[in-house]
């Protein structure tokens, strides 16, 4: 390959220079050449094994169940200790009942936080990830058609290599690799799926 700038033939793709297949000239940076970043599968990310913390509908059936269990407590206590005859038979339903509606509370509350779990991918991230896949796929194609002028250094496309109808690029600064990567992949691809 003719480099575009110095016209000379030393040049080497960017994989060589990235995995130092070739000798490499002083001051050329290899990790300037790195391929571009893999997407992280969602689905393959790790979820923690520690509970997520509590949540708001378990708070608030914790406070509303232990205010009514409280109070019904309170009333059943201090309604016996005063011995008062209104207390007795029916008017002792009330604060019961309070009492163990305010247990079924704090106990829901308690299965509602037990069963919380560290959201997963949904859809939405599946197809986002597919559609960083696809890019990623596009890129690693223009990466590999990179070559590399080792004397001037830069980077630089051959007409037609990545589309036929491709012009021939000029010489890149090593620095714009990357950007120069996704650019050329979203126009040799542009519309592709
Ligand atoms: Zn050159």
């Amino acid at each position: 390959m003719t480099c575009p700038k110095c016209g000379r033939e030393h040049t080497a793709t960017a994989r060589q220079v990235y995995e130092r297949t070739v000798a490499l000239p002083l001051g050329l940076n290899p990790m300037l050449l790195a391929p571009p970043p893999a997407p992280v599968d969602p689905a393959t990310v790790a979820v923690p094994a520690s509970r997520p913390p509590t949540g708001r509908k378990s708070i608030v059936l914790f406070v509303v169940g232990g205010l009514m269990a409280g109070s019904g407590l309170l009333e059943l206590l201090v309604g016996s200790v005063a011995g008062d005859q209104t207390y007795q038979g029916g008017w002792e339903a009330g604060p019961l009942l309070r009492l163990v509606l305010g247990l079924c509370l704090v106990a829901s509350g308690y299965w509602n936080h037990r069963s919380r779990r560290w959201p997963v991918a949904g859809p939405v991230e599946q197809h986002v990830h597919l559609h960083n896949r696809a890019v990623y796929t596009r890129r690693t194609q223009v990466w590999e058609h990179a070559q590399v002028c080792l004397d001037c250094p830069g980077v630089f496309f051959a007409a037609g290599a990545l589309r036929p109808d491709f012009p021939a690029s000029p010489l890149i600064e090593l620095g714009q690799f990357p950007v120069m990567v996704a650019t050329m992949a979203d126009r040799a691809y542009a519309g592709a799926r």
